[in-house]
């Protein structure tokens, strides 16, 4: 019989190709009157990222099981595939959980898992686990679980119930990709939980609006409205993860697709996960890795496209950039995607500091929402000059350019450089270098 300790090396290494597990957005809840066990904190990032208060917090992040009865060919647990399996009973990855978490060793769980028997056995087990955390134990911590697509509806709707955050892969950018590499997998069926999800996301949204404004009334008695109508399902939102590299889909692609995924589904983040080449795959994947850069690049334009109104046509449309089979629609991975923008729209700049709108502020490189914020502030008061800009805490070497001000920029003059795409990858890699 297999050691705890055993399963526990397998089953976590075997989690490890997945990036989605960050935890931001989840609502309160702790322990602080001595009920329950453990706390989870809105904004936090778990799996090794930092608190506001430069804390690394961390998950429990491993597989129920290893063992698979798909064939997706980019994954090491595929069912042909010879890895060592094993198998954690919804007890073990309980007490783990809870073991870990009175040890400081965590702050809460990330539990996916292999296909085993069906998808709803499989379902169920995870939400067994879910369950019994939150029901037997009163766990308070983070748990994120991954969906299984075609699990029954019923059995989605339990583990939005327990689980902070849920989500589903959509795996591959394109149906193609999808069909070739994995194919048990239905992308309408994927689409077909996300609206699941979706739907009770929203409900649960609505029920927890409806609920304050029962409780702020005078004219109700707030404990007895707020217990009868408050319906409370995965608080931090669904995520998803695509992988990059596997097959030959262009950035543009896979930006589209996370555009429509946002809109359609409300999405709280598409991680994007680079294909690492696996022991014994399938012959049709690429033998390397694409370069790390590539999924860097695609994280700073998705921020362009939730956070600065950025179009998935302005960030790929007009580039240039091919992948090694000549195919168009690839960001820049020499430069970000909004320098890429901004030196492909010089005709856009300089922007003025002291009247430009804050759409057009953000679009100047080295200018983020902050800030964008910060300078409008300032012009309240007087009008900016060039050093102002960088009291407002901005690195101004890559603003100079692209921005004009109060009083004379010499540095504007940089647009008319032919190499000015040149001037700033030195500066990248100068800066690069300090580290
Ligand atoms: S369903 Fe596919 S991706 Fe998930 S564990 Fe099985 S083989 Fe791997």
């Amino acid at each position: 019989m297999m050691k705890l300790q055993q399963k526990l090396a397998i089953l976590a290494d075997a989690a490890k190709y997945d990036a989605s597990c960050a935890s931001s957005g989840s609502n309160n809840k702790n322990s602080k009157n001595g009920k329950g066990v453990g706390s989870t904190s809105s904004g936090m990032g778990i799996c090794h990222s930092y608190t506001p208060d430069g804390r690394c917090i961390s998950l429990l992040k491993i597989l129920l099981t290893n063992f698979c009865i798909y064939e997706c060919s980019y994954c090491i647990n595929r069912a042909s595939s010879p890895v060592e399996r094993a198998r954690f009973t919804v007890d073990e990855v309980v007490n783990l959980t809870i073991d870990f978490y009175k040890r400081n060793y965590i702050e809460g769980l990330f539990l996916s898992s292999g296909i085993i028997q069906s998808s709803d056995y499989t379902m169920e087990q995870m939400v067994s686990v879910a369950r019994e955390l939150r029901k037997t134990h009163d766990f308070r911590g983070y748990i994120h679980l991954k969906t299984i697509p075609d699990a029954s509806p019923e059995l989605l709707r339990m583990a939005g119930l327990y689980a902070d955050r849920l989500s589903i892969n959509v795996e591959l950018p394109s149906k193609q990709s999808l069909a070739l590499y994995a194919p048990e997998k239905n992308p309408a069926t994927i689409k077909k939980s996300m609206s699941v999800l979706r739907d009770h996301i929203d409900e649960s949204k609505e029920s927890r609006k409806k609920s304050k404004i029962i409780a702020t009334s005078a004219t109700q008695p707030m404990k007895r409205h707020k217990k009868t109508s408050k319906f409370i399902y995965s608080p931090a939102g669904q995520s998803t993860q695509m992988i990059v590299g596997a097959d030959q889909s262009s950035d543009a692609k896979i930006l589209t697709l996370s555009n429509n995924l946002y809109n359609k589904y409300q999405m709280r983040r598409v991680y994007y996960s680079a294909f690492s080449p696996i022991p014994h795959s399938a012959q049709q994947l690429p033998a390397q890795s694409p370069p790390l850069i590539r999924e860097h690049r695609l994280y700073q334009a998705d921020w362009l496209l939730r956070f600065y109104g950025f179009g998935v046509n302005e960030i790929t449309a007009s580039s240039t950039v091919t992948n090694n089979e000549g195919q168009g629609g690839m960001l820049d991975l020499d430069i970000d995607p909004k320098l890429a923008w901004a030196l492909r729209h010089l005709e856009f700049f300089p922007v003025n500091v002291n009247t430009a709108t804050r759409e057009m502020l953000l679009r100047v490189p080295g200018i983020g929402a902050i800030g964008a914020n910060k300078i409008i502030k300032s012009r309240r008061f007087k009008r900016l000059r060039v050093s102002d800009i960088a009291k407002c805490g901005l690195s101004i070497k890559k603003i100079e350019p692209f921005i004009e001000a109060a009083d004379a920029n010499p540095a504007c003059r940089l647009l008319e450089d032919e190499n000015l795409k040149q001037y700033f990858i030195k500066k990248e890699s100068a800066q690069m270098a300090l580290f």
